[in-house]
């Protein structure tokens, strides 16, 4: 199995490099894959600027390795920022990369993905619309692979006064169009919302639209990678998918399970 989504020092995870890789052997994985954040602002949870030759070294040391039993992919989580389109593509061009997630956590200036305040002064229909809008352009910007965490915005169970099938719909016909992959990302499950990213409903659309899928534990700290894998794996099953996406200098193939 793959898990293509995880947090070390370099972002904000508590783990190095290695004790993240060892886990993911542990766990008997074909493939895993770093993605620590990057992001244009620069806030404390993304890789730092002075950082960035490091991080690279270090995971090129550790691909160029021939006794690893494990298959190492050169990810970042990227946030979307509308209009900054080209500043991120030149900043993640620095990087030697299998593939990008690009994700969304802010909403103009909020981020609402690290605190449940701020939810209460909001309109919540207005953040559901906003954040769909950019997850949609983020995906039409041709900048990612896979969108990352695509309903993270029910992770602290606020939730809009209307029926989000028909947003789910159009948003899996956009990534269909923008030919993006979505994550099944497992974390959502030790948030409040105590559910995986997307919801059944939501990943049920994307399948419909022939919007394939890889899985990604969003690990912070060594000990959560692959959490839930095999939970995940049922739910996909009953969905009707069959493969995972897997990424190589940004190519994409894809794995029987
Ligand atoms: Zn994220
Ligand atoms: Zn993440």
């Amino acid at each position: 199995m793959i898990d293509y989504h995880s947090h070390s020092i370099y972002s904000d995870g508590k783990n190095t490099y290695h004790e993240t890789l060892n886990r993911a052997i542990n766990k008997n994985l074909k493939e895993f894959g770093f993605s620590d954040h990057l992001c244009i602002y620069y806030p404390d949870w993304a890789i730092k600027k002075e950082n960035f030759q490091n991080l690279i070294n270090e995971i090129i040391k550790i691909k160029s390795r021939k006794d690893l039993p494990i298959e190492v992919k050169f990810g970042l989580e990227v946030d979307y920022i509308e209009n900054r389109e080209d500043e991120i593509r030149k900043c993640m061009e620095l990087f030697p990369l299998d593939y990008v997630i690009g994700s969304v956590h802010y909403v103009g200036n909020w981020n609402f993905d690290t605190k449940s305040n701020g939810y209460r002064s909001k309109d919540i229909n207005e953040f559901y619309k906003e954040y769909y809008r950019l997850i949609q352009k983020a995906a039409r910007s041709g900048l990612f692979d896979i969108m990352g965490h695509i309903d993270v915005v029910k992770k602290f169970n606020y939730f809009p006064g209307f029926d989000l099938n028909t947003i789910y719909e159009q948003t899996a016909k956009v990534f269909s169009e923008s030919d993006v992959i979505i994550e099944f990302n497992t974390s959502g499950k030790d948030k409040p919302c105590k559910e995986f990213y997307p919801s059944r409903e939501f990943l049920q659309h994307c399948y419909n639209h022939d919007v394939p899928v890889t899985l990604g534990s969003d690990a912070h700290r060594a000990k959560d990678v692959a959490r839930y894998f095999p939970e995940a794996l049922e739910k996909l099953k009953l969905i009707g998918y069959t493969q995972l996406a897997s990424f190589t200098n940004r190519e994409r193939k894809f794995l029987d399970f």
